[in-house]
C-alpha cells in the first residue's frame, strides 16, 4: 500500500502525465512564459465553465482578494465583513489595505458564515462581505446577496476552496460559486481542488467595468503600455501554470466526483459513532470536500491527530487559530469579539486525507484506525 497522504498530487501527475508534459514543453519551445496564449485560452475555458463573463488571472488567491477589494475603491477606515473561520489570506489583506476587519461567527453546521451575524455587524462603515466557501461548503448566497442588496454592499465570495460547487437558488436557478457575487476569487496553489504546479489564482466577475479595473490594477494600473492610471500591482499567472491548468479543468468534474465519492464512504464509515458529526451537506448546495472535516464532540480530537499520526495517517487542523485570535489582529481589539462557534469548531474540528487518488485499502485503514480510536474513548 502507498503512504497515505491529504493530498495526493503525485499518483495524480502520473495519470495527466503525457497531457501535462506535452502543455509545459509546447510553453518551453515556444518561450511566451509570461501573458502567453494559454493564459488566455485558460481565463476563457474557465470562465465558461464557471458562468462568469470574465475570468481574470492573477498571481495567487491571495492576491485575488487584495485586488478585488482595490478595484471596488474600498477605502481605509471602511468596513469589511468576514468570517473569523478561514485561512487567514482572506483577512489579511483587508488589514494591509488599512480598512477594518468585521469578524463574525459561522453556522455551526456549514462552517460558513452567518447571515443573522452579518446582518448584526453592519453599520454605516460597512462597504462589503467576503463569504468564504469553507472546506468546499458554498456559503448560504441567496440569503447574503438579498442582505447586500438591502444595504448596497459589495459581496467578495472566496472560492479558493470550492471551485465547481454549485449554489441551488430558491427559484431553481443554479450557479457556480464565485460567479454569484461582485466579485468572484479563487486560488491554484497545488492542493487546491484545481490546483497548478506553483501558486496561481484568478477573479472573476460578471460586471464589464469591474473586469477592466481589475485587469489593470494586476497590470501596474496601467491603461496603455507605460501610462499608469490608477496605483496597482503586478500579478500574473505564469504561462507554464496556465498550461497546467488548462488541462487539469476538463479533469475537475470527475475529480470533483470522486472527491464526493470518497466522503460518501467516509459518511458510511463514521455512521452512528458516538461524538461524531459527519460533514453537512446544505441542500442548496453541491458540496466538492475540498476538505472532509469532522466535528468531534467529548472525544480528544489532539489525542486522534497524534493517534492517526503514530499508525502513518496524517489529519489536519483547519486552522488552529481563527482568524479574530491572531496577534496580527490585535491592534483591532478583535479579540474581545463573542464568537462562539468559531471557537467551538477550533475545538472540535480535524480534517482526513482527502483527495482523487485515494485506494480502498487506504481508506479502510483511515476508518478503521478512526473508529478504533473513538471507541477507545467510549
Ligand atoms: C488557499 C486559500 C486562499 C489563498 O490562496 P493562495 O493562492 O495560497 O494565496 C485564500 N482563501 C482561502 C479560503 C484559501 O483556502
Amino acid at each position: 500500500m502507498r503512504p497515505i497522504q491529504m493530498v495526493d498530487l503525485k499518483q495524480q501527475y502520473q495519470k495527466l502525465k503525457e497531457e501535462i508534459d506535452a502543455a509545459v514543453i509546447s510553453v518551453l519551445e515556444s518561450s511566451a512564459f509570461i501573458n502567453g496564449p494559454q493564459v488566455h485560452s485558460f481565463a476563457a475555458s474557465l470562465a465558461s465553465y464557471n458562468g462568469a463573463r470574465h475570468v481574470l488571472p492573477c498571481a495567487n488567491g491571495t492576491d485575488a482578494l487584495q485586488i478585488a477589494m482595490m478595484a471596488l475603491g474600498l477605502q481605509p477606515g471602511d468596513e469589511v465583513i468576514t468570517p473569523s473561520f478561514t485561512y487567514i489570506a482572506t483577512t489579511e489583506v483587508i488589514a494591509l489595505l488599512k480598512l477594518t476587519p468585521v469578524f463574525v461567527d459561522v453556522d455551526p453546521k456549514t462552517f460558513c458564515i452567518d447571515p443573522k451575524a452579518i446582518e448584526a455587524a453592519i453599520t454605516p462603515r460597512t462597504r462589503a462581505i467576503v463569504p468564504v466557501h469553507l472546506y468546499g461548503q458554498a456559503a448560504n448566497m441567496e440569503e447574503i446577496m438579498k442582505i447586500a442588496d438591502t444595504h448596497g454592499l459589495a459581496v467578495i465570495e472566496d472560492n479558493a476552496q470550492a471551485i465547481g460547487s454549485e449554489y441551488i437558488f430558491s427559484d431553481g436557478t443554479v450557479k457556480k460559486t464565485g460567479s454569484i457575487g461582485t466579485i468572484g476569487t479563487t486560488s491554484f496553489f497545488p492542493s487546491k481542488n484545481l490546483g497548478g504546479y506553483g501558486d496561481g489564482g484568478a477573479l472573476m466577475t460578471n460586471d464589464d467595468a469591474l473586469a477592466e479595473t481589475i485587469k489593470m490594477i494586476a497590470n501596474h494600473g496601467q491603461s496603455k503600455r507605460y501610462y499608469h492610471d490608477i496605483v496597482g500591482c503586478n500579478s500574473r499567472l505564469d504561462t507554464i501554470q496556465a498550461a497546467v491548468l488548462e488541462v487539469k479543468l476538463k479533469h475537475l468534474d470527475a475529480y470533483i466526483d470522486s472527491r464526493r465519492k470518497l466522503a460518501d464512504a467516509y459518511d458510511q464509515a463514521f455512521q452512528g459513532q458516538p461524538g461524531v458529526t459527519t460533514p453537512y451537506r446544505a441542500p442548496y448546495s453541491k458540496h466538492v470536500f475540498h476538505q472532509y472535516t469532522l466535528v468531534l464532540d467529548g472525544i480528544d480530537r489532539n489525542g486522534l491527530h497524534d493517534y492517526l499520526a503514530s499508525r502513518n495517517i496524517p489529519s489536519m487542523i483547519y486552522y488552529p487559530v481563527p482568524a479574530h485570535r491572531q496577534k496580527m489582529f490585535e491592534s483591532f481589539g478583535s479579540s474581545a469579539t463573542s464568537l462562539p462557534v468559531t471557537d467551538w469548531l477550533t475545538e472540535r474540528v480535524i480534517s482526513l486525507p482527502m483527495h482523487t487518488e485515494m485506494e480502498q485499502e487506504q481508506l479502510e485503514q483511515i476508518t478503521t484506525e478512526v473508529v478504533n480510536y473513538i471507541n477507545k474513548q467510549y
